[in-house]
């Protein structure tokens, strides 16, 4: 058995599923800078003694690469490579028994709400004072803002409130404080992210304060660009429209997945809401904030989606023109409450469906790009691809929607700055454009 010179008390931390996940890691690795323990996220250098793994346990595919890496860090454990490995995350936290019997190699598995007690194995005190402060793992011009933990909706087919538990806001001082150490380090984007953004204050304030938390961020210095994700449709508060409206630093972009448009869908998906509901809060959307790019997230072949379902479906995305779509196949969950119902639609279709649905959108998408040529945009400057700079108008939230193309040749741009450059051509997915200043 080969053995490596491991260091000492290095943790590897590796992050699988969302940016709330992310989130959670950046704060781990922040606990663990704070009692000084080296830790590094997704170290490709192998010198690490400890692992810790934070999974995801979503949806199949997001559960099958959770489990491919518990298995590949458990064989390195056996191979040693690695001293421990620790699990933690949504995937433990659904499955922890089952895990610890399929997989008993793995030195401990942790809840989603276990960070005290996995600091603790790891050698650290969890630090009460340092709430907020994290190590980031984004590019240091934006961080992913997380407003509150938890969902307390009850949509059919979601696993997350098994794994996130309740709807829980974190207070507006708390997160307007954490801002101002983020702007303190260069960040200008704050991407607010939650299970659901909308829901903001109800659990702490008795009432939805989203719109209140918007207006104190945008007094923080530094920080230029906030972004909403993860909108809910029903019970959508209007005062957020004013503030984005208003406010220059909010960008005009909401985020916000609808999953099904087709009335008996959305009933059985628990949804709360309609088409005719969720069509007049898109139209007021645009009447309220001109020139908004919105995004949505669509799940087909749910239980009982009939083709007429899927066609309203199709046609709505067809007239809706959505500036940035994204959709799932339906994934069958156990203890969710569509698993009682038959999953009906056969794989291969539920991937026909999902196929058509980006085949509509990807033009739609071409076209929306085309209208922008010759228009001057701000952007974002990312990172530096190829010959490229690439970058993000405040349209585009990163790695799920379009980016902006700039030659590197012959301008000499800084990651993190924000630039003036004009659309020279447009893509499916992404922009072309010469710098302008
Ligand atoms: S809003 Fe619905 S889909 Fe989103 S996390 Fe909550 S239960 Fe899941």
């Amino acid at each position: 058995m080969r053995t490596k010179t491991l260091r000492k008390n290095k943790i590897n931390v590796i992050t699988l599923g969302c940016s709330k996940n992310l989130y959670d890691s950046e704060v781990l690795m922040g606990q663990l800078k704070a009692n000084e323990i080296e830790a590094e996220h997704e170290s490709t250098k192998d010198d690490a003694n400890i692992v810790v793994i934070n999974t995801c346990g979503f949806i199949d595919n997001a559960k099958e690469e959770s489990i491919e890496t518990i298995l590949r860090f458990a064989q390195a454990k056996e191979d040693g490579l690695v001293e421990k490995v620790f699990v933690t995350g949504c995937l433990s936290e659904r499955y922890k028994p089952d895990l610890e019997k399929e997989i008993p190699n793995v030195d401990e598995y942790f809840g989603t709400r276990d960070l005290p007690r996995l600091l603790k194995v790891l050698g650290a005190d969890y630090k009460h004072e340092l709430v907020g402060e994290r190590l980031l793992t984004t590019p240091s011009h934006y961080a992913y803002f997380k407003i509150s933990e938890g969902c307390d909706r009850p949509c059919s087919f979601c696993a997350i409130p098994l794994m996130r538990g309740k709807h829980v806001s974190t207070p507006i001082e708390e997160l307007v404080d954490s801002a101002k150490k983020l702007a303190a380090k260069g960040v200008k984007e704050l991407m607010l992210i939650a299970q659901d953004s909308t829901y903001y204050g109800i659990d702490l304030y008795g009432k939805r304060r989203l719109a209140d938390l918007l207006t104190e961020l945008c007094k923080v210095e530094g920080i230029e660009w906030i972004r909403l994700h993860y909108a809910f449709p029903a019970g959508f508060p209007e005062d957020v429209l004013d503030v984005m409206a208003n406010e220059p630093k909010i960008c005009k972009y909401l985020d916000m997945p609808l999953q099904h448009i087709a009335d008996p869908v959305l009933k059985s998906m628990r949804r709360g809401t309609t088409k005719e509901k969720t069509d007049r809060l898109l139209n007021l959307l645009k009447e309220r904030v001109p020139g908004i790019a919105l995004r949505t997230t669509l799940i087909v072949g749910y239980p009982g989606e009939t083709e007429e379902d899927f066609q309203v479906l199709l046609d709505w995305v067809k007239e809706t023109r959505f500036d940035r779509l994204g959709v799932f196949t339906y994934s069958h969950e156990e203890n969710t409450h569509a698993f009682a119902l038959e999953d009906d639609v056969p794989e291969a279709e539920k991937q026909r469906r999902a196929e058509l649905v980006m085949e509509v959108q990807q033009e739609i998408s071409l076209q929306k790009n085309q209208e922008l040529i010759g228009r001057t945009l701000k952007v974002l400057i990312d990172r530096v691809e190829g010959d490229n700079f690439v970058g993000r108008t405040e349209y585009d939230s990163v790695e799920v929607d379009n980016e902006v193309l700039i030659p590197a040749k012959d301008n000499y741009l800084r990651i993190g700055d924000f630039v003036n450059v004009e659309v020279t051509d447009a893509e499916h997915f992404d922009l072309h454009g010469k710098f302008v200043s």
